[in-house]
């Protein structure tokens, strides 16, 4: 997924988490931590076929944080980010190795590869697809998705009177 697509969907995320009453600041969290998980673009020498989508893309940098939110409890905005992130990625036409760097039969496994290609035009509303319906399973799992949607009716109410 391109950056504007991971910028967006975290905002779109950070704006679910606010209506589920998170303040702002611990939000904005979720937008860093999505946009964290590029920065593996950097061509380090771990591996030959790169480190992108291996380095901060795999369930052991992720577990590492949501171990860290035991005691940094905002963290857990940021693994949120993180995990939409990898989400978003998984619907992009490149896998994602998340269980990086364990090999399975010598390969890397990789996870996704199901969408668009990043330069592609549909990159852009495929990652904003995926970051509404995730915010839509974290407003169910933390119990304001009818909340929300009542907010939603009532702003369309007062807009379309
Ligand atoms: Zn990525």
């Amino acid at each position: 997924m391109n950056q504007k697509a991971h910028l967006v969907g975290g905002l779109i995320l950070a704006t679910a988490a606010m209506l589920a009453g998170c303040p702002p600041l611990t939000a904005s969290l979720i937008v860093f931590g999505g946009l964290f998980c590029d920065l593996d673009i950097v061509d380090i020498p771990v591996s030959s076929q790169g480190v992108h989508r291996r380095l901060l893309h795999n369930v052991f940098v992720a577990g590492a944080v949501g171990v860290l939110s035991y005691w940094v409890p905002f963290l857990m905005y940021w693994l949120m980010g993180m995990c939409l992130h990898i989400a978003m990625d998984m619907f992009s036409s490149s896998p994602v190795y998340v269980l990086w760097p364990v090999p399975h039969r010598g390969n890397q496994i990789g996870i996704g590869g199901w969408g668009v290609s990043n330069d592609s035009i549909g990159s852009f509303p495929v990652g904003c697809l995926v970051a509404l319906l995730f915010s839509a399973g974290y407003l169910v799992g933390t119990d304001h998705f009818w909340e929300v949607v009542e907010l939603g009716k009532r702003l369309l109410e007062y807009i379309f009177p």
